[in-house]
């Protein structure tokens, strides 16, 4: 048994004062008062700072010089341990459009590597791509894209490992793509799409409940052809990722998207890279060279190619953008991420029954420590 005690626990629905969590096998067991009852047991004490639920990132390529299209344990891990340090307790390991062998071989490698990390766990992939829009791909290689084929990506749903797949639903084929997807327990996000509003309506109404990036990988909003921002924003069964580094998003849209969505319908990503919590330099996505500037990643033409964003920064930085206060910048990263994917029952808040994925942050909103399943996996 374990228990855990902060001057404040955010669970994030409440505040709960002078509170302790105790944790058997990884679950949260009860939630008790600090008192008399607990006195004389072994308690780690975060006096001056508060425990909220363990971020989740469903949008990760990589840090460190690893990327999931590395496919390899040690990348993997190298990302876990990393998100660990940023008070993430659960990731998608999100790949780039590439060749068949390539995403077979990442899939592959995040099934091996589920239950084996040091750090955040492992909760899937998040394919981004390949069937994605040419005119608003980004950083993903041109040569890649292609159209939903079914003897392609059936595999990948039937691994169970597939858990969101960022897909641009005006391409022929996506129909019966994101129905086979839904019956295998994979959700859908709408990105690197010219998708006209009805069809990314027609998108939601065959289960797709997500957008990627919301407003980076699409067309702007226009005020005759609302497009994917209009039907993101508009739509109450979607949910809005959204990149808060201060670069992708104006912090006015952040306001904007909040204001639209709700905080429960709004989620933080980072879409970090490889040179996530490394120095300006050169580095690789998908294949395709990224120069950092001043931590703003972008391919040759310009255009952005992921961030160097990390969640915790992301939590800051939208207490800074929008007004907000750490409870609800951090239920969009723990929370509303959770129920987006239907994981709310194990992660996303703190309760009594869930998992003891926890992060504790001090008084200048930094991460301090971070528990996976009751394990202390960062501490500062
Ligand atoms: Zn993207």
């Amino acid at each position: 048994m374990t228990i855990i005690s902060a001057r404040q626990i955010i669970t994030p629905q409440e505040i709960l004062n002078d509170s302790c969590l105790i944790i058997e096998d990884g679950i949260i067991c009860a939630i008790e008062k600090n008192n008399g009852s607990i006195k004389g047991k072994e308690c780690i004490a975060f006096d001056d700072a508060v425990i909220t639920p363990g971020l989740i990132d469903l949008h990760i390529h990589g840090s460190l010089y690893a990327d999931t299209m590395d496919a390899n344990a040690q990348a993997l891990n190298t990302m876990s341990k990393f998100l660990a340090e940023h008070g993430v307790t659960g990731f998608l390991a999100t790949t780039m459009t590439a060749d068949p062998a390539s995403i077979r071989s990442a899939i592959n490698t995040v099934k091996e590597c589920m239950d084996h990390l040091e750090g955040a766990a492992l909760l899937g992939v998040h394919l981004e791509g390949p069937y994605l829009d040419e005119k608003y791909r980004g950083a993903q290689p041109r040569d890649r894209l292609r159209l939903p084929d079914p003897e392609e990506y059936r595999p990948w749903f039937d691994s169970g490992v597939v858990k969101l797949m960022t897909l641009a639903p005006e391409l022929e084929g996506s129909d019966k793509l994101i129905s086979y997807g839904i019956k295998n327990g994979v959700q859908f996000s709408v990105g690197h799409s010219s998708a006209s509003y009805d069809q990314v309506i027609r998108a939601a109404d065959l289960g797709l409940s997500q957008a990627t990036h919301t407003f980076n990988g699409m067309p702007a909003l226009h005020h005759r052809e609302p497009g994917p921002v209009g039907a993101v924003l508009t739509d109450p069964r979607i949910y809005a990722q959204i990149i808060a580094d201060g670069v992708h998003l104006h912090p006015a849209i952040i306001r904007l998207i909040i204001h639209a969505k709700g905080m429960e319908k709004t989620i933080l990503i980072t879409d970090a890279i490889e040179a996530a919590g490394l120095a300006d330099g050169e580095y690789n996505l998908g294949g395709t060279a990224v120069h950092v500037q001043d931590g703003v990643a972008r391919i040759s033409s310009g255009s952005l190619a992921g961030s160097t964003l990390t969640l915790d920064q992301a939590v800051r930085n939208v207490m800074k953008f929008a007004d907000l206060s750490l409870q609800d910048a951090v239920s969009m990263a723990t929370s509303t991420p959770a129920v987006a994917m239907g994981w709310q029952t194990a992660r996303g808040f703190i309760r009594v029954g869930g998992d003891a994925d926890l992060a504790v942050i001090d008084a200048r909103d930094q991460v301090i420590a971070t528990f996976v399943r009751g394990k202390l996996v960062f501490r500062k």
